[in-house]
């Protein structure tokens, strides 16, 4: 089986501008082929963090939305919260992140929907049957949504390899117990000598999982702890911190997550090849594109479109002064160069023994 990929690059005329191209793009891919009449159109984007300004400008999505809107659809603009501290750990907060970076009603047409509620416990159960998980837990807006629409930067990913539409549909629609359970093989842990005793972790633990010694320590009952990492949010001090578990295996959950999220669901997928990035948007700064912008790429299998843009980035020059520099002569992988404790092969190769799409593509060209 191939897929279909299509692509435009980044060359304009006054009468054919960006936005122009990326109508024209959606359309070629098959847009109207959703059933989005009356229905609850989930755009799932990554906001990024407040600094970063390499996420997709405002503009593209504004765009999209009107383009979903004459088609009577009803769309809405959504992530889910992180699971790490930061300005997006709770619904307050990442509505403000995601103004500060342009993404609000007046600029995108559209309203902005923290996927799974303010403190990121709002998410509805998939059953997947897969590999390393029965269940996924999915950030509910985009779980109930009728149609999921997915806009995606390209760009490096420390602990991924690259990320593009597997890892904004799976890893960005996970409830934080879902984000927990993709990255962490164990729950939280407290490091003692930040531990200054305060006691948030054990007020906002909805599980009494957590208690202070005499000393005034955290200290985290394994048994009753369900790996929600809401301590690791609200803990003040950084004492309460993620168990990062193995990158090798971190894209097979992301694959895993993405098909529970596009479980039953039409789906359309566009990513944007520009300002490629040598990390995540999650970072609040963005360094030098590894590229020159190479354009913007569409179709209906997230496995595809993810395979087809990598393969462009990496036949790509590579610019001068990027952190790809310190690899000396271009390399061949500059995703495996770049972040070389990542695999980001094994997420495509497992996204297609499960079924979610195939690597191997047919790429239109557009004019
Ligand atoms: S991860 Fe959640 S359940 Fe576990 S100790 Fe922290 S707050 Fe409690
Ligand atoms: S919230 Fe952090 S600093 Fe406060 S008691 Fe818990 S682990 Fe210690």
């Amino acid at each position: 089986m191939t897929s279909d990929v299509f692509f435009t690059g980044t060359r304009t005329t006054s009468r054919k501008n960006l936005l122009d191209r990326l109508e024209e793009l959606v359309l070629a891919a098959g847009l109207d082929d959703l059933p989005l009449k009356g229905r609850m159109t989930a755009v799932k984007i990554h906001f990024g963090e407040p600094g970063n300004l390499a996420t997709i400008r405002p503009n593209y999505v504004a765009r999209l939305v009107r383009m979903i809107r004459e088609r009577g659809g009803k769309p809405f603009l959504t992530d889910a919260n992180t699971l790490y501290k930061g300005q997006r750990a709770n619904a307050v907060d990442h509505l403000q992140a995601a103004m500060e970076n342009g993404y609000n009603p007046l600029s995108a047409g559209c309203s902005v929907v923290i996927a799974d509620g303010l403190w990121g416990f709002d998410y509805r159960e998939i059953e997947v049957n897969l590999k390393h998980f029965a269940c996924a837990k999915i950030a509910s807006a985009i779980a109930e949504a009728d149609v999921l629409i997915s806009m995606n930067h390209f760009k490096g990913h420390e602990q991924a390899g690259f990320g593009g539409a597997l890892k904004n549909i799976g890893m960005g629609s996970g409830s934080r117990e879902g984000k927990m359970a993709m990255h962490c093989d164990s729950p939280p842990r407290i490091q003692s000598a930040k531990c200054i005793g305060c006691g948030e972790c054990v007020r906002n633990c909805a599980h009494g999982a957590v208690r202070l010694t005499p000393e005034r320590k955290a200290f985290i009952d394994q048994t009753l702890c369900v790996g929600c990492g809401q301590c690791v949010v609200v803990c003040p001090a950084g004492a309460a911190q993620i168990s990062w578990g193995s990158a090798k295996t971190l894209g097979e959950r992301i694959a895993e997550y993405a098909f529970a999220a596009l479980k039953g669901k039409p789906a359309f997928h566009v990513n944007f090849l520009v300002d490629v990035s040598p990390n995540c948007d999650c970072w609040n700064h963005n360094d030098t594109p590894i590229v020159p912008d190479i354009g913007i790429a569409a179709s209906k299998d997230p496995v595809a479109l993810d395979q087809a843009s990598v393969d462009l980035v990496n036949r790509a020059p590579m610019l001068p002064g990027c952190a790809l520099q310190k690899t000396g002569e271009p390399p061949q992988d500059k995703f495996h160069a770049l972040h070389p404790d990542a695999d980001w092969e094994r997420c495509l190769v497992h996204a297609e023994t499960i079924g979610l799409g195939t690597r191997s593509y047919r790429r239109i060209d557009l004019p």
